[in-house]
């Protein structure tokens, strides 16, 4: 059956899915686990459903895709030279929902954290993140 979109407007459309469940987050996930941490996922009653609650520890921790959520100075987080409107108006959008969320959760007396999809690559490094955020509250600059 004939699609009614082009091929580039469906792999569009296919990658605006908001992935759950994706690689990096499950990798967040294991570490806390291995640590022993209890976590909830995706709660709802939470400004932005963070991917990760430690409600015990009143902290959230959102794991971002560098390009959907435009990891500043990041190289995957490049934003595309061409339908530059389409994309900017996308991506601010995202960065001002997460921002908001990041906010929200604040005035609730949460801690929020920002993993990047880029800061999964290496795990000694994603662990030692983890480990300050839940030992210190202290959030990466970003
Ligand atoms: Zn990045």
């Amino acid at each position: 059956m004939a699609d009614k979109f082009t091929k580039q407007e469906r792999s569009t459309i296919m990658s605006n899915v908001r992935n759950r469940n994706t690689a990096p987050e499950i990798l967040v996930r294991r570490v806390l686990h291995k640590k022993g941490y209890r976590f909830r996922l995706h709660r709802k009653d939470l400004p932005g459903k963070p991917d990760i609650a430690l409600p015990k520890h009143k902290k959230a921790i959102f794991v971002h895709g560098c390009f959907w959520h435009g990891h500043e100075g990041c190289s995957r987080g490049v934003r595309p030279t061409s339908n530059v409107e389409f994309w900017n108006a996308k991506i601010d959008k995202s960065i001002l929902r997460d921002n908001k969320a990041v906010t929200c959760l604040k005035s609730l007396g949460w801690d929020a954290l920002v993993v990047w999809q880029c800061q999964t690559s290496n795990l000694s490094e994603l662990e030692s993140i983890l480990e300050s955020f839940l030992h210190t509250g202290k959030v990466s600059p970003e």
